[in-house]
């Protein structure tokens, strides 16, 4: 919503730290509801709002012109999206000179609308768009943030990965843990391996191979208001042992159906921390 995602107001109120817009190829509408379409995939996305975009590029700067784009761009009926009370804003697009990255079609930078301010015609209203920041804005520490800002090069990914403060808090918490200190922002910066393991991190919120049955997906519903908690870890069978890796299974919504696929897992996850610290060591 903070659409903000724009950097006049689109700043974490913590630290500074932008997280909404990035660059030219970076962004997140997760707040907007980006995720929340069943089939999620890059490619389904990027055609969508692809389509979207040029429509709206045509469409009349008048309440009716824009309450019709809405009609007709409404998407999936509520109850096919993965968390049926969670919006899908029809006012994402992909924006930018290039079109090369997510961002609101109502903002007042947009072409076309003239530096007018149409998002008091979306289901939030102006008001929430302008001010709402999600908690990772706040629970995240600044070096993770910036790690995040330099190291992810791609929306998609980004927006998937930079709501879950509790998942990146806990991969760093590990890194720092085998370190023996804490991480800084040129650990990855300046190592081409250790940044190449954070986006395969990254890349398990789209391609995690242990999410549960069932689960809503990659999307994250992060509001805090209970209306859709994680469940944990789902264990198929009683002798399923815990993992080190407990909360990242968790965060990343994950079902193990025998002792092997834990194993297996967990050797996932040992490889690609063992790759990270051998190259900042
Ligand atoms: S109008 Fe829609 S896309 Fe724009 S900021 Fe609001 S919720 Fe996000
Ligand atoms: S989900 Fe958070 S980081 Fe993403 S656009 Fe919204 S406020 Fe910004």
């Amino acid at each position: 919503m903070n659409q903000a995602r724009y950097s006049d107001i689109c700043m974490d109120d913590a630290d500074n730290i932008y997280l909404c817009q990035v660059s030219a190829t970076v962004s997140c509408g997760a707040c907007c509801g980006l995720y929340n379409l069943p089939n999620l995939s890059r490619e389904i996305l990027e055609v969508l709002l692809a389509k979207r975009t040029e429509t709206f590029a045509s469409v009349p700067r008048t309440e009716e012109g824009i309450f019709e784009f809405k009609r007709r761009n409404k998407g999936p009926h509520r109850l096919s999206r993965p968390f049926p009370g969670f919006h899908h804003c029809p006012f994402l697009g992909l924006i930018g000179d290039e079109k090369s990255h997510v961002g609101c079609l109502l903002h007042p930078a947009i072409p076309g609308n003239n530096g007018v301010d149409y998002r008091s015609l979306s289901w939030y209203g102006e008001q929430a768009c302008r001010i709402y920041f999600c908690p990772a804005t706040k629970k995240l520490p600044a070096v993770y943030k910036s790690i995040l800002l330099q190291t992810i090069d791609n929306w998609y990914v980004f927006g998937l990965i930079v709501t879950e403060h509790a998942l990146v808090t806990a991969y760093f918490k590990e890194v720092e843990f085998r370190l023996g200190r804490p991480i800084a922002v040129s650990d990855y910066t300046q190592n081409r391996v250790s940044t190449e393991a954070f986006r395969e991190f990254a890349e398990l919120k789209c391609k995690w191979p242990y999410r549960r049955k069932n689960s809503p997906g990659p999307c994250n519903f992060f509001f805090e208001n209970g209306l859709y908690p994680r469940l944990g870890v789902v264990r198929k069978l009683l002798d399923i042992r815990q993992s080190s890796y407990e909360k990242i299974f968790s965060e990343l919504d994950s079902g193990f159906s025998s002792a092997k696929e834990i194993a297996a897992a967990d050797q996932l996850l040992d490889e690609l921390f063992l790759k990270t610290v051998r190259a900042i060591l």
